[in-house]
Order: C-alpha cells, then structure tokens, then sequence
C-alpha cells in the first residue's frame, strides 16, 4: 500500500548538552527514517526558556529551529519516531516545560486537524511562539497555520505586541 506523501512541520528544540550537535544528529534520524524525507532544515536561533512563569534567563538558553518533511507515515507513526530520537538523546520528562537535551515536535501535518490523547494538531501553542513560527518562515515564507492564518502575519502580530510591552 502507497501512502499519498504529506507534508509536516516538526519544531527542534535543545536547552541541555551539545545542543547543535543534538538537533543536527535528530534531523540526521528523521531522514535515516526510510518513509520521511528532509526538505529543509531553518538556521538554528538562541532563545530563552520559558517557564511556567514565563521567560527565565537563568535557565540554560534553548537553540531551536524547524524541519521541513513529507512522511508516508500517519502522525501518531511519526510522533513514535520522534519520541524514539529524543529518548535515544536523553530526553526525560519531569516538570512541564522542563529543561530537555531534545524536544521534537509535530507543528502541522498537512494541514490535518485532530485532538486526542496524545496528539493535538495543529500545535495548540505554535501561534504564539516566535521560536517556532521565525524559523518555519524562514524555509517557508508561504506558510500557513491551519486555524490560524499566514505565519508572517502571526509572526508580525507577535512582534508588535512584544513591542508594545517593552514600553
Ligand atoms: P509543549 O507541547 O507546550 O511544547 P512540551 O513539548 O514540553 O510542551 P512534552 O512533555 O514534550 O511537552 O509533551 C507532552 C505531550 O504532548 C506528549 O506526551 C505528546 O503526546 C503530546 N502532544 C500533543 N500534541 C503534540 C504535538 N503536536 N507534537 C508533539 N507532542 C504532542
Ligand atoms: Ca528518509
Ligand atoms: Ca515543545
Ligand atoms: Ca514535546
């Protein structure tokens, strides 16, 4: 059986270790995968954790990007391939939004949206994330969020309000 190929966005993460080597070899086991192909990879950018209260500048300072991929493989069969290359890179679960060696996650699936268990997509958080939407913009400059429009408005929209709160 042939799977019509989709195209997803998965958002790479690091805050502990050798964080560009970490995101490098993940991006290496997503294309090892023999039904994902690698598009594109975003430059990678340095940005501060956040906590669940808020940004905390104390904490190891994350690099993160996006890959750009078409799969075969239904989402929940991709997210058991990127739970596979976090564990193989350390990563443990212990408070939420906890420092980590490796996060990966699904952003968009080929504009697919569900809400189970284990899986909501689109990413319920992507939104309002510019660690996610500036590096998907970068190797997508059409990207769209399904639900929530174009990411260079998002992206602009989160830029402004930032803005507003520096003042
Ligand atoms: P956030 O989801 O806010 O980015 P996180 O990445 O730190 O937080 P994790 O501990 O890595 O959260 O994942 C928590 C759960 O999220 C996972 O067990 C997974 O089943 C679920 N999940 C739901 N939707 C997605 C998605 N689109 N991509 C990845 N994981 C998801
Ligand atoms: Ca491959
Ligand atoms: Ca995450
Ligand atoms: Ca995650």
């Amino acid at each position: 059986m042939t799977e019509v190929p989709r195209t997803a966005v998965i958002a790479l993460g690091a805050n502990l270790g050798e964080r560009e080597q970490t995101i490098r070899q993940a991006v290496a086991q997503i294309e090892s995968t023999e039904q994902i192909d690698v598009l594109a990879v975003s430059p990678l950018y340095e940005t501060t954790a956040i906590t669940l209260d808020g940004p905390d500048p104390d904490k190891p300072g994350y690099l993160n990007g996006v890959a750009l991929v078409t799969t075969t493989l239904d989402p929940e069969t991709l997210l058991d391939v990127l739970e596979g290359i976090e564990r193989a890179h350390g990563r443990e679960r212990t408070e939420r939004w906890g420092d980590r060696t490796l996060d990966l996650d699904i952003v968009d699936f080929g504009g697919l949206t569900r809400d189970s268990d284990r899986l909501t997509l689109p990413h319920p958080r992507a939104a309002e994330r510019d660690f996610v939407l500036r590096p998907w913009l970068d190797i997508d400059p059409d990207a769209q969020l399904p639900g929530e429009g174009r990411v260079a408005e998002l992206l602009a929209r989160l830029d402004r309000s930032g803005s507003d709160r520096d003042r």
